[in-house]
């Protein structure tokens, strides 16, 4: 079975995230808004009781029951860093793929977290919903999508497993 056709088997066809994009090198524009941007969000989120501690449990999607949403601009500068960094090869992140898990996690800590998604950025795990973090999410995520449109136009946002595992031969 081909990758799409394993990756169809997962996915419903008809569903608000197909077709899922490929990957492509981001702009390096794009990666610097973007790096703007999740500086901006750790200024923002530098209070204690919004702050993570990268214990890695939200990550455990799995046990959690957690689905992590992203763009694709997210997801396209994740995985660059990824094979810049020589962090997770292919046959593990396939591995980890096929088990529900992200397959940045590496022992329990996020492998990627510089350049990890505004959704695990926003979390906030050890928080319960004010009007504050809200609009800061809220904020953050309208940016994004404008980074998203302005550098590779389209906004698609979806299932950050679905994305990697239709693209899993882009791991180094
Ligand atoms: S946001 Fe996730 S990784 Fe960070 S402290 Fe909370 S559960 Fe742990
Ligand atoms: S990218 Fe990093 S922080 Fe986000 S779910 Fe994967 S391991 Fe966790």
């Amino acid at each position: 079975m081909s990758e799409p056709e394993a990756q169809a088997d997962r996915w419903p066809a008809g569903n608000l995230w197909r077709p899922v994009p490929s990957f492509a090198s981001p702009p390096p524009e794009a990666a610097r808004q973007l790096a703007d941007l999740w500086a901006d969000l750790d200024r923002q989120l530098a209070q204690p009781q919004a702050a993570c501690h990268a214990c890695g449990e939200c990550c455990d999607f799995p046990r959690r029951g957690h689905v992590l949403f992203a763009t694709k601009l997210e997801l396209d500068v994740c995985l660059s860093w990824a094979r810049d960094q020589a962090v997770t090869p292919e046959p593990t992140a396939r591995r980890r793929l096929a088990a529900g898990e992200c397959p940045f996690l590496e022992g329990g800590r996020c492998g990627v977290r510089p350049a990890r998604p505004v959704g695990c950025r926003i979390y906030f795990c050890r928080v319960s919903s004010t009007e504050q973090v809200e609009n800061i999410a809220s904020t953050a995520q309208q940016r994004l999508r404008s980074i998203s449109m302005e550098h590779n136009g389209t906004d698609w946002y979806g299932p950050a497993l679905a994305y990697l595992e239709t693209n899993v031969s882009n791991f180094r």
